[in-house]
């Protein structure tokens, strides 16, 4: 357990292995807290609250400025870690830190953005409306993308003056102490911001039950999204889930087939799939399906596979053994239903240097039946199934055919296309001709079983505040 950056011994006594992905190896070990722990620590993150809540919001921001600086000096030990950790190659474990400083410091810029309204009411005076912290929060984060995520829920939370208490994932604790070592050293007071690690059965959990924590951020899978947001609505704590995504990719028959290939490509392997708004399925127009798919399937052929420390590597492994055996059942059953046509990839490479991690070959799917697994479930891994539809009518039926609503793109020249898609389609975010961008500035979140709320954005500030309204009568 970390308690404001310092490494507190008194947990259970206990600890976990974490692994890396790449190569089975052990990198270290950390303390696999309990509900005891939860507890002291939000114990920690009260005792902290009312002091950090009285700073003005300049001492804030230059606790972030000061982190920020920390964080881009170090930015490539970090993504060291964060590659053996997580499994991502280093350029994008580099971006993914970079996008933790862009966020702090986007915040930084909102510290002192006004907090409250003037309302005049009529025959009655006037009433002022005044945003406040929330007190003690807890943030509960996954192994996707640790760092970037992180940012996402302390960046808001601390800025407005409240105190934290984060959660990380099992597979990938490290990036996230060491993120929040880099605030205490950038002079967070002791409290402020806490690390508990371990299950998330105990300490997720016992996190959200403790009647001290006035606001949950969750993100992860939609099942434990259910259990989070139960547990919080019975202690009457505000909670903002970010869920799991189907994110579907319509390319029109107009669409610019090179720009929509390379979106597909990274849209879909970046991070060897395992982003909550991948493109997880395609909708591609019959008249130019061949063409498009041609090109598709030599793109993906040419990704290179390997350890995210090797040097030009497209993709690295999955990040555990759970979404590895999961994504090798899939596709072994896809194969035995005879549910589409595997055009490249399909199984664990070859490459003895692959032989003792989580990888598996960037596979393309054409020909998939609107009833297969592939269409309906999250596919968290390297598999992009590809549909054929007649026109934009169809494409944006199928696309909404699912549970989720995190994000979709459109692909075209046509402006009425894309205004048709962006209006027709269920979805928290829309992308025309790009997919999986992403900004500290922009709102972002899902709809249906996606999750609820947002985070980015000036918006995100409103999740960790109260209001307090007073009235005068004149
Ligand atoms: P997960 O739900 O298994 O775990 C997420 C976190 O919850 C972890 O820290 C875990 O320890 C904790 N947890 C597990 N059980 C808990 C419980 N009962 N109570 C409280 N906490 C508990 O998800 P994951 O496998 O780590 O992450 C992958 C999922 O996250 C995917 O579905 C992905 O789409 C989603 N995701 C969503 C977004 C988004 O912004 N919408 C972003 C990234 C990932």
């Amino acid at each position: 357990m970390q308690i404001n950056g310092k490494a507190v011994e008194a947990c259970s006594g206990k600890f976990f292995d974490v692994i890396n992905p790449a190569t089975g190896e052990l990198i270290d070990r950390v303390p696999r807290g309990t509900g005891d722990d939860a507890a002291i620590a939000v114990e920690a993150a009260s005792l902290a609250s009312g002091s950090w809540a009285s700073t003005s919001p300049q001492q804030r921001a230059r606790v972030f400025y000061r982190a920020v600086e920390i964080v881009r000096q170090r930015l490539n030990a970090l993504a060291v870690l964060l590659t053996q950790e997580q499994g991502k190659p280093l350029i994008e474990a580099k971006n993914e830190i970079e996008g933790f400083a862009n966020v702090l410091e986007y915040y930084c810029g909102l510290a002192s953005s006004p907090q409250g309204d003037f309302i005049q009411v009529p025959q009655n005076g006037y009433a002022i409306s005044v945003k406040k912290p929330l007190g003690v929060c807890a943030a509960i984060i996954p192994w996707n993308m640790p760092a970037l995520i992180m940012s996402w829920k302390i960046g808001p939370a601390l800025i407005s003056g409240n105190t934290l208490v984060l959660k990380p994932a099992s597979n990938t604790p490290l990036t996230n102490l060491t993120l929040a070592s880099i605030l205490s050293e950038a002079g967070l007071p002791a409290g402020v911001l806490n690390v508990v690690t371990g299950p998330g059965e105990l300490v997720g959990e016992a996190l959200v039950k403790e009647h001290k924590v006035r606001k949950v951020s969750f993100t992860g899978e939609c099942a434990t999204g259910k259990r989070v947001a139960q547990l919080a609505v019975s202690g009457k704590k505000g909670v903002t889930l970010e869920l799991g995504g189907s994110d579907p990719m319509l390319v029109c028959d107009d669409a610019d087939l090179e720009r929509a290939v390379s979106g597909a490509l990274r849209g879909r392997f970046y991070n060897c799939g395992q982003t909550c708004t991948a493109v997880k399925r395609i909708y591609v127009f019959e008249s130019i399906a061949e063409e498009f798919i041609k090109k598709l399937e030599d793109s993906v052929r040419k990704l290179r596979v390997g350890n995210g420390m090797g040097e030009n590597i497209d993709m690295g492994p999955l990040n555990n053994r759970r979404q590895w055996e999961y994504v090798k059942e899939l596709v072994a059953e896809i194969e035995e239903k005879d549910e589409g046509r595997i055009i490249t990839g399909g199984k664990v490479p070859a490459d003895s240097a692959c032989c003792r991690g989580y990888f598996f070959e960037p596979t393309l799917i054409v020909d998939v039946p609107r009833e297969s697994r592939l269409l309906k479930e999250e596919v968290f891994g390297p598999v992009l199934p590809v549909v054929r539809v007649k026109d934009l009518d169809e494409a944006i039926e199928e696309a909404n055919n699912t549970i989720y609503g995190l994000g979709a793109s459109i692909w075209t020249k046509n402006i009425d296309r894309a205004v048709s898609g962006c209006e027709q389609l269920k979805a928290g975010i829309i992308w025309i001709n790009q997919h999986l961008k992403v900004a500290p500035e922009v709102p972002f979140g899902g709809v249906k079983e996606s999750g609820i709320g947002r985070e980015n954005g000036p918006y995100a500030l409103s999740e960790y505040l109260d209001i307090k309204t007073i009235m005068l009568k004149i």
